[in-house]
C-alpha cells in the first residue's frame, strides 16, 4: 500500500513564489520530496502586524484556488494529538498547531514531538482566556508568558503566529504582537469539530464549507476525538476533490525584549489622544514591568504643589499604582516588582518625548534604568 494518498501531487514538490501581495513568500526545501502530501511550503513574513484568515478581515491571502492550510488549536493532549500526528504522517501532510501554553507545559515531550515532525507551532494564549475581555496589560502579559512557556516546552523558537482564543481580539495585544513581528491568524473554514460526534459529519461540514469558499485556512482542534478520528477521512477527501495542502512557516522580526509603545486609546475612549502605554519587559527576568494603563483628565484647579506632592508620594510607593499628574492628565502606571537580575534591560522614556507623542524618538531614547523613566515623568510634572 502506498504510503500516501496524495499520489496525484506526489511530485509537485515546493513551488517558489516571489511574492503574493504584501506577503513575502519564500521557497523552503521539503525534506522528503517523495512523500509529498504537502503541495508547497510558504514562508510568511509576518512583520508589520499582518493578519491572515478572512473571518476577521485578514488581508494576507497567500492561497491559490483549491489550496488549504490545516490548523489545530488548543493542544497538545496525550490521547488525541498523537493520533492527529499519526494521520498527518500517514498522508505526508504538515499542519500548524496553535498551542495553549498550559497544555504545552503539561505535555512538553508531545509539544516537542509536534515541532520535531516538522509541523509549525504557533501561540494560542497561556490558558485560553478570552483576551478580548481583559485589560490590555493583562492580555499582553498573558501573551508574553505563553510565548516563553511554549518555546520552553518545544525547545526552540516558535513561528511568529498568534491566534486569539475564541478569535476574541484585544487591540493592545494586536499592537504588541505587531511590535514582536507576529502575524495574527483567524480562519476561513471552521470545522466546528467540537459540535460533532460523528467524524463523517465533521468531514462533510469541512468539505461543504471549502467547496463554498474554494480555499482557506481550516480550523480544527487536537483536543477533539472526532477530529483525530475523522482526519484520515478528511485528508483523503481533500485529495480526491483536488485540494492541495499548503504548509506555512514563519519569518519576521521577533524580539520579545524590545520595549513596545502601545496606544492607550483602546483603554480609555474618553481620552482625546493616546499618551503612551509602555510594556517594558525583558524576555528573561524583567527587573520591573511598567505598564502605563490609562490617561484621564484631572481638574485644572489642582495646584502645582498638590500635584507635585501626590506624585512624589505615589512614585515612592511601589506597591500602589503610580499616579503622575501632568498638566491636566494623569498617567496611571503599575509597577510589578520582579526578581532582580544583573543585566537590566528596562526601557526609559524621556517625558518630553512622551508628551510630545513622538513615539519614534521616545523609543530611540530608551535609557538604562527605571530611575530615568521615573525622573523623566517627575521632571515633566514639576515643569
Ligand atoms: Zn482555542
Amino acid at each position: 500500500m502506498r504510503n500516501s494518498i496524495f499520489a496525484a501531487i506526489k511530485f509537485c514538490s515546493v513551488l517558489a513564489v516571489s511574492s503574493v501581495g504584501a506577503t513575502s513568500v519564500l521557497p523552503v526545501q521539503e525534506a522528503n520530496a517523495a512523500c509529498s502530501g504537502v503541495h508547497r511550503t510558504v514562508t510568511l513574513n509576518t512583520a508589520g502586524g499582518k493578519r491572515y484568515g478572512k473571518s476577521h478581515g485578514g488581508a494576507q491571502d497567500f492561497l491559490k484556488h483549491k489550496e488549504v492550510v490545516l490548523t489545530f488549536d488548543d493542544g497538545p493532549v496525550p490521547n488525541i494529538t498523537p493520533k492527529v500526528l499519526h494521520e498527518l504522517d500517514k498522508h505526508c501532510a504538515k499542519a500548524t498547531f496553535f498551542m495553549v501554553a498550559t497544555m504545552a507545559k503539561n505535555n512538553p515531550s508531545l509539544a516537542r514531538k509536534v515541532a520535531n515532525k516538522g509541523h509549525t507551532v504557533g501561540i494560542h494564549s497561556y490558558s485560553h482566556k478570552n483576551l478580548g475581555q481583559v485589560s490590555g496589560a493583562k492580555a499582553i502579559s498573558d501573551v508574553n508568558r505563553s510565548i516563553t512557556a511554549i518555546e520552553k516546552a518545544v525547545g526552540r523558537d516558535v513561528a511568529p503566529f498568534f491566534r486569539f482564543p475564541y478569535l476574541s481580539e484585544n487591540r493592545s495585544v494586536n499592537q504588541h504582537l505587531k511590535g514582536l513581528g507576529y502575524g495574527v491568524f483567524a480562519i476561513d473554514v471552521d470545522s466546528l469539530d467540537y459540535k460533532f460526534s460523528n467524524p463523517t459529519s465533521m468531514v462533510n461540514r469541512v468539505m461543504s464549507e471549502l467547496n463554498r469558499k474554494g480555499k482557506g485556512i481550516i480550523l480544527m482542534h487536537d483536543i477533539q476525538k472526532v477530529t483525530a478520528n475523522g482526519l484520515g477521512q478528511l485528508l483523503t477527501r481533500l485529495n480526491k476533490e483536488g485540494y492541495k495542502i499548503v504548509h506555512i512557516r514563519g519569518r519576521g522580526g521577533k524580539d520579545p525584549s524590545a520595549p513596545v509603545l502601545v496606544s492607550s486609546a483602546s483603554e480609555t475612549k474618553k481620552t482625546p489622544k493616546p499618551i503612551v502605554v509602555a510594556s517594558l519587559e525583558t524576555k528573561q527576568k524583567p527587573e520591573t514591568t511598567w505598564t502605563l494603563r490609562k490617561s484621564v483628565d484631572v481638574p485644572a484647579k489642582k495646584t502645582k504643589k498638590t500635584k507635585k506632592r501626590s506624585v512624589k508620594k505615589a512614585l515612592t510607593n511601589r506597591k500602589s499604582p503610580i499616579r503622575a499628574k501632568v498638566k491636566k492628565r494623569i498617567i496611571v502606571a503599575s509597577a510589578k516588582p520582579a526578581k532582580r537580575v544583573k543585566k537590566q534591560k528596562v526601557a526609559k522614556l524621556t517625558a518630553q518625548d512622551v508628551f510630545k507623542r513622538n513615539k519614534a524618538k521616545a523609543l530611540k531614547q530608551f535609557a538604562k534604568n527605571k530611575q530615568a523613566f521615573r525622573a523623566a515623568i517627575k521632571k515633566r510634572i514639576i515643569n
